[in-house]
């Protein structure tokens, strides 16, 4: 078998960067070492509707299950400050139904897609890549011109090229379950001490079903798991509204800090195996569609041209970091701040928040894909002096 890119991983950005690829002429396949796409889940499904549009869909009953506009953020002494975005800004989606989408566009654009076909091998070439796969069990060998490495926060593409890691990886965990929602059009979030280094959510499907998680630095003393029970059962506000029992379980990794390098000779790497990931939210589909479209373009144009050295893919690097590179290491500092703060500072901090002036603001300017907007904002010297000095702690660590 013997394609000009070859995408490892058919997740949201594996079939973004395919069609990509296959829009711009190449022969492309596609491999997924599950029987099924979009399975198992590892994801909320919270996706902004930027993302959406990012992927090159219309929001749509097949996919999406709730529209959310806001977020109600509770400090850890149980304030509350709402965040009211006046309109739609993002859906809960049901994430199989979302990623089989982007496969069938895919492979509607032109690429071959081979399921439980898994990468294990891979040797580099100036021209020519070989991947060792496993496919139904069975050993094959696929040349391609180019690979692209979109195999997610445990793929070892990335290693195979000699790429290293992400900087840090959050332990994420979730349950949907029965759950009362105050409001189904907010998001819930708790900073601090219901998960220490990130926060805990709830993300509401209906009035009566959540998706309710939580997400810690990998390592942490207590696992995951610990906190998620402690949030279900003792959390003033959660324990109140949840139903009981479970009926999905989530787990997985969230990668923060790309890649120092995401591109070698014939090798490219996207979306969660690069750490193209929002450190301030731990979202990465809206990032890894940006960085698989131009992935997808770069590669098709390097195989045409016979080409695959790490100076013509170049490209894609720089392409990619000129268009978010700042936002996330912006957003990096931004996670480090926030994680690092304890229960009382996070109190002041959110109620010395809940101010009109400062709560339009946030509703005029913010924005999960782009927090830096909003920070800019706050922090411009037209604002009151009172508002500066909430933020100055904030602004000397960020900026
Ligand atoms: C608990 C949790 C909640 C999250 N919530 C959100 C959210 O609300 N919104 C959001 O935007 N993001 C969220 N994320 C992150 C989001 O799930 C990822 O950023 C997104 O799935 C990345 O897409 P990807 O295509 O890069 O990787 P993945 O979706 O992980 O896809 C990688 C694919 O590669 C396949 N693969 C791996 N190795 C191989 C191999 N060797 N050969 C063949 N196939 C291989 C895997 O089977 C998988 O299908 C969450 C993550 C977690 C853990």
């Amino acid at each position: 078998m013997n394609y000009d890119v070859v995408v490892v991983g058919a997740g949201p950005v594996g079939s973004t960067a395919a069609r990509y690829a296959a829009n711009n002429g190449a022969s492309v396949l596609l491999l997924e070492e599950h029987a099924s796409i979009g399975s198992p889940v590892e994801c909320t499904g919270l996706l902004s509707t930027r993302a959406v549009s990012e992927c090159d869909v219309k929001p749509s009953d097949e996919f999406v299950l709730n529209d959310v506009r806001g977020a109600f953020i509770y400090s850890p002494g149980g304030g509350c400050l709402p965040i009211d975005g006046g309109k739609t800004k993002a859906y809960a989606v049901s994430r199989k139904m979302f990623d089989r989408r982007l496969v069938a566009m895919a492979t509607q654009a032109g690429a071959d897609i081979l399921l439980r076909a898994k990468a294990v091998g891979l040797e580099t070439g100036p021209t020519v890549q070989t991947l060792d796969v496993l496919h139904k069990g069975l050993r094959k060998t696929i040349t391609a011109g180019v690979v692209i490495g979109a195999d997610g926060v445990q793929g070892k593409i990335s290693k195979m090229a000699g790429l290293g890691q992400v900087q840090k990886v959050l332990s994420g965990i979730q349950v949907e379950a029965p759950y009362v929602s105050k409001d189904n059009d907010f998001v819930e979030l708790f900073p601090g001490s219901p998960a220490p280094g990130f926060f805990a959510w709830t993300v509401p499907l209906d009035d009566r079903i959540s998706r309710i998680g939580l997400a810690i630095p990998a390592g942490a003393e207590t696992p995951s798991l610990g906190y998620l029970n402690r949030l279900l059962s003792s959390n003033p506000h959660v324990s109140k509204q949840y139903g009981g029992g479970s009926l999905d379980l989530v787990l997985g990794g969230i990668p923060l800090g790309p890649l120092k390098r995401t591109v070698s000779e014939g090798v490219m790497i996207v979306g969660d195996a690069a750490g193209q990931v929002k450190p301030t939210s731990g979202g990465g589909v809206y990032t890894g569609a940006v960085c698989a479209k131009i992935a997808g373009e770069v590669a098709a144009l390097a195989a045409s041209e016979g080409d695959a050295s790490s100076v013509r893919l170049n490209e894609y690097e720089t392409r990619w970091r000129q268009k978010l590179g700042r936002e996330l290491g912006i957003g990096m500092k931004i996670h480090e701040y926030m994680g690092g703060l304890n229960d009382a500072e996070l109190n002041d901090l959110l109620t010395s928040m809940n101010t009109p002036a400062i709560l339009d603001m946030i509703t005029e300017y913010g924005d999960m894909d782009q927090p830096s907007v909003l920070i800019k904002k706050l922090l411009s010297p037209t604002n009151s002096l009172r508002m500066l000095n909430v933020f100055r702690a904030f602004a000397r660590t960020v900026l």
